[in-house]
């Protein structure tokens, strides 16, 4: 009820760059969100997929933008674990799914498989590193002008600790990583691509992050479980005299690099729409 029960979507904004990550169920409230703001300028969006686990490409349907012309979205990722990224991205909005097949959108949208996995995104310097994660998946490192910030939505720390990922995260502002559970849990479901907030921690501090952002939420668990993990995250950072911040990812969170706001505050622009928000079908957008 707190934190939010969408999958993944995050947001970058960096002057007039905009850039998301990941295309879960939240792409639909920022498609919202977006549509409200821009209302008929035209928008240059690019979406980074850090893998096509349905979590993370569900809500690209539901994206109020792509039924917009005025719109341009260039998609990047890495090729789906069995298929082209396009059949992935597309196959999801083939008749047996949904009404309004992806080849008549009035949108102009590009889907580009990564080859370099280190590129530019306007001022953004953009890396991708493969994540420890079934199927093909991916985590960015993206530079922006006021700070770095690290997104591994899904992946679990490779045992005896990683090197590799130390280095590449290494003096992020943020990090947005996987947490999805405590010891307990994580000692049931080892080996299945997600993890845990102790080992989450320990990575933050080695790599000298800032900002830790709990990330990936389990789906049975509720408000007072996240907030434990939160509790018992900052009394380990605690414990070890570090200087990391620690937060638990909520909808609408903002964080503000480079800047006095930097509270981690629910974004206003989410919550202050209310019953202004354009009316587009959840099931039958309509591109007439
Ligand atoms: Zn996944
Ligand atoms: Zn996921």
């Amino acid at each position: 009820m707190r934190y939010g029960g969408n999958t993944t979507c995050v947001e970058i904004r960096h002057g007039a760059d905009i850039i998301i990550l990941d295309g879960g169920t939240g792409l639909r409230e920022l498609g919202l969100a977006l549509t409200a703001e821009f209302k008929k300028s035209p928008l240059n969006l690019t979406l980074l997929i850090s893998h096509t686990h349905w979590d993370h490409i569900q809500g690209l349907p539901f994206f109020a933008p792509i039924y917009n012309s005025r719109c341009r979205l260039r998609i990047c990722g890495c090729e789906g674990a069995r298929n082209s990224l396009v059949t992935a991205l597309t196959g999801q909005m083939e008749s047996t799914y949904f009404p309004v097949p992806f080849s008549k959108l009035p949108s102009n949208i590009e889907i580009e498989e990564l080859r370099d996995f280190n590129f530019a995104i306007g001022s953004v310097l953009v890396r991708a590193k493969r994540a420890n994660h079934p199927g093909v998946t991916v985590g960015y490192r993206l530079l922006t002008p006021d700070g770095l910030i690290c997104f591994f939505p899904d992946t679990e720390p490779r045992p005896g600790g990683d090197r590799d990922m130390m280095e590449f995260i290494r003096d992020a502002d943020v990090l947005i990583l996987d947490s999805q559970y405590d010891r307990a849990e994580y000692r049931k479901h080892t080996g299945w691509g997600h993890g845990c907030v102790d080992d989450s921690v320990d990575l933050a501090l080695k790599a000298g992050v800032k900002k830790l952002v709990l990330f990936h939420h389990d789906p049975c668990h509720g408000d007072k479980k996240i907030d434990a993990f939160l509790r018992h995250a900052r009394a380990l950072v605690k414990k070890q005299r570090g200087k990391l911040k620690v937060e638990a990812a909520r909808e609408g969170m903002i964080i503000q690099l480079g800047g006095e706001l930097d509270s981690g505050e629910p974004c206003r622009r989410l919550s202050a729409m209310g019953p202004a928000r354009p009316k587009i079908p959840s099931c039958h957008p309509d591109i007439s």
